[in-house]
Parts: C-alpha cells; sequence; structure tokens
C-alpha cells in the first residue's frame, strides 16, 4: 500500500534537494515504462524530465535491462586497479570513437560531481607533473552548475544554491556567459561584453590558468541557460591560447540531449576533458567517466609513483554500468534515435512557439530536445525556491505529469522514446499550468 510505504518513507528517508516540511508526497515509483512511470495506486506519470536528466530511450528499455542481467551474472564487480574487463573496454573505445580527436584516454567513476572532480585533480596534477607551479587558478562561467561535491561546488558558486558551505569551498574565477533565447536583440552586445571581459581577465591572469570549466551551449540546474556556438568556441580559443586546459562538462548535455552526440560536436570544440555521468548508461546505472587526450595521460607516466594518478573509488568501471553504457549507445547509435531527436525538436520549436504568447512568458529557448522558458515577474533566474515554481509544481503533480520547474524556469527534457501524443499533453499541461499561476 502507497500509504503506509509513504509513512515508513517519513521515517527513515532523507530525500535528495527536497524541503521535507513543505515539500508534497513523493511519488510511490512501483513501476516503468517507456516515459511513463506508474505508483502504488496505478497512476501513470509522464516523466517529461527523464528522471533527473539520465534517460535516454526510456525507463525498462529490455535491451538495456538484459544486458544488466547478463553481465551480473557473468561479471557483476572486480576491482579495476588490478582488473580489467571487456564491457569498460568495449564502453571506452564506443565513447572515444564519437568524441572529437584528441580525446582518447576514459577514467572512470561513478557520478557526474566526481567525473569533474577527477577533471579538476588531473589538470592541476598535469601542471605539477611538468614542473609549472605558477598554474592555480580555475576558470568557471557565471551560472554553471558542476556538482555537489566541495571542488564541483566550488566552480558552482555562482548558481547561488551553495553559500552555506562557502568557508568550505576554494576560491574560483568566475567570468561572464552570454545567455541567449529566441528573439534577443542584445545577444551579440552580451556576447562581445563577455568576450572582452575574458580579455580583461587573461590580460591579468596569462600564467596562473589551471582549466577552464565550462557546461557546453546549456548549463543546466542554473536554469537552461544557453548560449550560441560561435561565443562558446571564442571563449574557449581565447583560454586555449592562454595555455589554460578546457573542461567541458557533458554530464548533462552529452548522448544527444542537444541533438548531436555530444555538445563539442555541435559546437566544433575539442576540450582537453570531457566529463560524462547522467546518460551514460541511458538512466540504468550509477556510472561516469572522465575522457582525456594522450598528451595529458604521458605526462603522468613516469618511475615516480606519486606521479600517478593517485586516484579512484571503489566501483570503479563496475561492469554493470558498462554494459548498460554499451547497450545505450547502441541505441543511440541507431540512426532512429537521431531522427527522434531532431522530430523531438521541431516539436518543442513549434509548441513553445505557442507557449511564448501567454501572458508573462519570457525567453523561449530550444537546443535539441531541451526547452525552457521564463515565468515573470522578472523574466529572470529567481532561484529554486520561487513561488511560481513551487506552484507549478504541484499543479503538474495534478496532471500527473513529472515536469520540475527551476526556480521559475519551466523546461521540458524528455527521453528520447517520448511520443508526439505525449510531447503535446506535456505542451498542454505547461499551457495551462502558466495560465493558472498567473491569475
Ligand atoms: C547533474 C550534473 C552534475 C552532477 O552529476 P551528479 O551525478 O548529480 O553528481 C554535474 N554537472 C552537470 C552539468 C550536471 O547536470
Amino acid at each position: 500500500m502507497s500509504s503506509d510505504l509513504l509513512a515508513r518513507d517519513r521515517r527513515v528517508i532523507w530525500h535528495p534537494f527536497t524541503q521535507a516540511l513543505t515539500a508534497p508526497e513523493p511519488i510511490a515509483a512501483v513501476s516503468a515504462n517507456g516515459a511513463e512511470i506508474v505508483d502504488a495506486e496505478g497512476n501513470v506519470i509522464l516523466d517529461m524530465i527523464s528522471s533527473w536528466w539520465v534517460n535516454l530511450h526510456g525507463h525498462g528499455h529490455p535491451l538495456i535491462a538484459d544486458a544488466i542481467a547478463a553481465q551480473a551474472r557473468t561479471l557483476e564487480q572486480v576491482i579495476f586497479a588490478t582488473c580489467t574487463h571487456a564491457p569498460a573496454v568495449d564502453l571506452a573505445e564506443g565513447i572515444v570513437a564519437l568524441l572529437p580527436d584528441p580525446l582518447a584516454r576514459v577514467f572512470y567513476s561513478d557520478n557526474g560531481s566526481t567525473a569533474v572532480e577527477v577533471a579538476l585533480k588531473m589538470a592541476l596534477q598535469y601542471f605539477r607533473n611538468l614542473g609549472d607551479t605558477r598554474r592555480t587558478r580555475f576558470v568557471a562561467m557565471d551560472g554553471a552548475y558542476h556538482g555537489d561535491t566541495v571542488g564541483a561546488m566550488s566552480l558552482g558558486v555562482s548558481c547561488g544554491i551553495f553559500d552555506t558551505w562557502g568557508e568550505m569551498l576554494f576560491s574560483v574565477d568566475t567570468l561572464p556567459n552570454a545567455p541567449t533565447w529566441e528573439g534577443d536583440d542584445a545577444v551579440e552586445a552580451k556576447e562581445a561584453q563577455a568576450l572582452a571581459a575574458l580579455d580583461a581577465y587573461l590580460d591579468a591572469n596569462r600564467d596562473t590558468v589551471v582549466a577552464a570549466i565550462v557546461e557546453p551551449l546549456v548549463q543546466g540546474a542554473g536554469g537552461m541557460r544557453m548560449c550560441r556556438p560561435a561565443f562558446l568556441k571564442a571563449w574557449v580559443e581565447k583560454l586555449k591560447a592562454a595555455g589554460a586546459l578546457i573542461v567541458f562538462d557533458e554530464v548533462m548535455t552529452g548522448f544527444g540531449r542537444l541533438g548531436d552526440l555530444f555538445a563539442c560536436v555541435k559546437a566544433g570544440v575539442a576540450p582537453d576533458f570531457v566529463c560524462l555521468s547522467k546518460g551514460i548508461t541511458g538512466g540504468f546505472m550509477p556510472m561516469a567517466a572522465t575522457v582525456t587526450t594522450d598528451a595529458i595521460y604521458a605526462a603522468f607516466l613516469s618511475k615516480d609513483t606519486a606521479k600517478a594518478f593517485l586516484h579512484g573509488h571503489s566501483y570503479t568501471a563496475n561492469p554493470l554500468g558498462c554494459a548498460a553504457g554499451n547497450a545505450s549507445l547502441k541505441l543511440l547509435l541507431d540512426p532512429a534515435c537521431a531522427k527522434r531527436r531532431a522530430e523531438i525538436e521541431a516539436f518543442h520549436r513549434a509548441a513553445l512557439a505557442e507557449v511564448a504568447k501567454l501572458p508573462g512568458v519570457r525567453k523561449p529557448r530550444v537546443a535539441g530536445t531541451v526547452a525552457a522558458l521564463n515565468l515573470d515577474p522578472g523574466g529572470a533566474e529567481q532561484g529554486l525556491g520561487a513561488a511560481v515554481g513551487l506552484k507549478l509544481k504541484a499543479f503538474f503533480k495534478g496532471e500527473n505529469m513529472l515536469i520540475r520547474p527551476l526556480g521559475n524556469v519551466v523546461y521540458l527534457l524528455p527521453p528520447y522514446c517520448v511520443t508526439d501524443e505525449q510531447l503535446a499533453r506535456a505542451w498542454d499541461s505547461i499551457a495551462r499550468g502558466i495560465r493558472a499561476v498567473s491569475v
């Protein structure tokens, strides 16, 4: 019974990113299939956020489920400091084949925050191994989110949700972004300003930057803030010219989320590191990878153990996760998947053009399978506690629609298996929700 489960949940569970005193009851999920989650009462809930952006091909996809089951019966887990196995090598080869040269070397971990921490630590140690001690600074973009561990929080301090832990964080140089949307007349001026700010920063800090980290093309948790590929490319080129390493946090944007397989491909940029997680297993298993170049890898090769990357996690390269990743990659590379992603984008554009006419809707924007808008008052991002977002969350719950506004930012990020009929229902729900909260 769901009421019994909810009562037991209330006694023993602490939910992530949730104010338990005021949050509505959690959904007592029993099963899930495609874009739908079924709860203990038999309600069918449409998952329009891919269960926190992890799901690609739908819940319960049999190809991925079977791959995990078969792997569990064969080899469930081995220590990866001492062993290797085919699922890990297959997945690394599969991912490297899809990323631009010279990305060629895969380090596994198990969540997005950790994939970022690994890139930070590798970048700093790379310079230390080369004997360069001047480079000590990390650059991030305004509004970024890179995860919840201490290093990732330090990089994402400007997204405004980590102020509580200020004393724990190391200092990071946060530079302006140039977010844009449909019909934004000021985009060129904003981009020029952000690039000028970067020039000024680099003039003063030329040889001190270890790495610049960015969520390429779309900043997710900071409010689905999108920028133009040419701006990102120009920003990266300036930092590269100053000798900084470039880290693309593609934890959300990877594996087709923005239409193209990876944002670095879409932007035509080859970074020194790509951080992957979320969609890597199609949303079935916790898994992450930090991909870098052989030039960086080579700087860790030495007779001196201290020059090795002395970092690892108990479940590094878990075979079940790798097996899920290989199955998911197969589905992702089916031409039908790319076609469907393009259709989802076209659907979003048409539906958003209508919804954008509603009073209070600002900054409509689409990148691949991600669509977003801001709600007045103000149109600016208002933080996770924005009243309008909490009201909308409750409205969508009543509609059996899993849509979680980020403050006053309403977005859809559906699994690629979503049907036109499901998309139409979601957009209809958004339109009625906006009308309901704006009176
Ligand atoms: C979700 C996210 C992370 C953190 O991933 P976790 O698996 O939640 O630790 C890091 N970066 C980006 C861009 C993300 O969207």
